[in-house]
């Protein structure tokens, strides 16, 4: 059973916030203004959801929030350790902030997230960049009051990154992304061990969270108006296997469905090898739960799969894509692919291509391979050279781009429901919205929209997106 933090740490970290917003009280007394926040995140979902935590501790102790680092006292970069190149920007925007901080002095710099937890990380950020203030794990965001008040008070940089699993920290303030949607925690951590990946090492074994206070946070959320929910984790399918009375991801699904107010329910990330039948079944009788799947295949050969340690085989994945459409004939069906894990071959890399074109994604996710220090993979030598690997990410782009626009033409002229999530960023003039699959759709329409569900007639389709009209 997971570790959850003390009511005594709690207090003490309520303490601390208060300490910090008084301190922030006589910013405004002496400046006439609240002390200016920017905060900007890299990676997955988990992170934004962090991210919005963040936002909550800082806005209850007194910031406000702003666009830019140029405006800002206190910067904040959330960071990702999965691709090298999240860490690039990092130390990029790092530099940048250099220059800044030599006219501002007083400007406070932290980094949290994963990348600051992989092994010696820290001593090497620090050791270009010895301006940054404040460099915490995943695993301390509870004790940020404290953190940002030692570097406040005591002006010394501030370090506390630990590889231990971390307990689980309930009823942080949050400041969410948008009012209609939400993203809930329901576990951390991850114990597959996939051979490229760094997750495992930097954010812990598997911890899940007691139903009873997701579904608390998704009745307060739905009081609050929202009716969309995303439920995370690195594998959701294997929620639960820590609890101490059973319930299992299916069981919370049906949970999460059972609650009025909520008009629609995903999910991420889900693990092959995990899901099952019972799943499958639980996703056609739980009428919120949209019809969108994300379930990662990364390769479509066996021996590359093997080296992977995904457990599974390219027949197995066919098998459960199969099964989902049969049951859900309208799912619209998202993955991860890899190309260039240092033992693929040219003719390796063809059963990838074979996998795309037998499933028929409505979306991949399509990274180049990125060597992980520390990681099983990190040792192994490329059979490919980098060119070659560039000419199978095109050629995949160029088989996904086509199927991805063919299902998008099957949506011209159907009338679909659209939560609008607000102005296009592409198009001030549109607004833009998801269908039920996950679609982004954008149309012309009043911003008070936002929030609402919408019906809209679909009458273009572009490979990445919709364009439709209000009915
Ligand atoms: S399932 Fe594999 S790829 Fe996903 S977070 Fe865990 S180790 Fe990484």
């Amino acid at each position: 059973m997971a570790n959850y933090v003390s009511e005594e740490e709690l207090k003490k970290q309520n303490e601390f916030l208060k300490r910090l917003r008084n301190i922030n009280e006589d910013f405004y007394k002496i400046n006439g203004r609240r002390p200016k926040c920017n905060t900007e995140t890299y990676g997955c979902q988990q992170n934004e959801n962090d991210t919005e935590r963040i936002r909550g501790i800082l806005k209850e102790a007194g910031y406000e929030f702003c666009d830019t680092c140029e405006d800002a006292d206190l910067v904040i970069y959330n960071t990702c350790a999965v691709r090298e190149n999240a860490e690039d920007k990092v130390f990029g925007r790092l530099g940048i902030l250099r220059h800044i901080k030599e006219t501002r002095p007083e400007l406070i710099i932290g980094l949290c997230g994963c990348m600051v937890q992989q092994e010696n990380m820290a001593e090497k950020i620090l050791k270009v960049h010895n301006n940054v203030d404040l460099i915490f794990g995943t695993h301390a965001l509870f004790r940020l009051p404290e953190l940002l008040l030692n570097v406040i008070e005591k002006r010394k940089t501030v370090t506390d990154v630990e590889n231990s699993d971390g307990s689980i920290c309930e009823d942080l303030p949050i400041l969410r992304e948008s009012d209609s949607k939400a993203w809930v925690s329901i576990m951390y951590g991850c114990n597959n061990f996939c051979s490229y990946c760094i997750v495992p090492y930097v954010r812990g074994r598997e911890r899940s969270r007691e139903p009873e206070r997701i579904l608390a946070e998704v009745k307060e959320l739905v009081k609050n108006g929202v009716t969309e929910i995303c439920l995370l984790g690195q594998n959701v399918n294997s929620y639960g296997k820590d609890l101490e009375s059973p319930c299992d991801f299916s069981d919370l699904l049906r949970l999460v469905n059972a609650i009025d107010g909520v008009k629609r329910i995903r999910f991420m990330t889900s693990h092959p090898k995990d899901f099952g039948d019972k799943l499958i079944k639980t996703m056609t009788e739980c009428e919120k739960v949209c019809h969108q799947l994300h379930l990662p295949f990364q390769a479509g050969n066996n021996r590359v799969l093997s080296e992977m340690n995904r457990r599974y085989t390219k027949e197995e994945y066919l098998e459960k894509i199969e099964k989902v459409k049969k049951a859900i004939p309208d799912i619209a069906l998202s993955t991860d692919v890899i190309v260039g894990f240092p033992t693929e071959t040219n003719e390796d890399f063809e059963d990838t291509l074979d996998v795309l074109r037998k499933v028929e994604f409505d979306m991949i996710f399509s990274f180049i391979y990125s060597r992980r220090e520390g990681t099983p993979a990190a040792k192994l030598g490329f059979v490919l050279t980098d060119s070659e690997i560039h000419k199978n990410f095109d050629r995949l782009l160029e088989v996904q781009n086509a199927i991805s626009k063919r299902k998008n033409d099957e949506y011209v002229g159907k009338i679909c429901s659209v939560l609008v999530d607000g102005t296009s960023k592409n198009n001030e003039n549109m607004l833009s919205g998801r269908t039920d699959s996950g679609k982004t759709v954008n149309f012309k329409g009043d911003k008070n929209l936002t929030g609402k569900y919408v019906d809209v007639e679909i009458t273009e389709a572009h490979t990445w997106s919709l364009n439709g009209k209000l009915i």
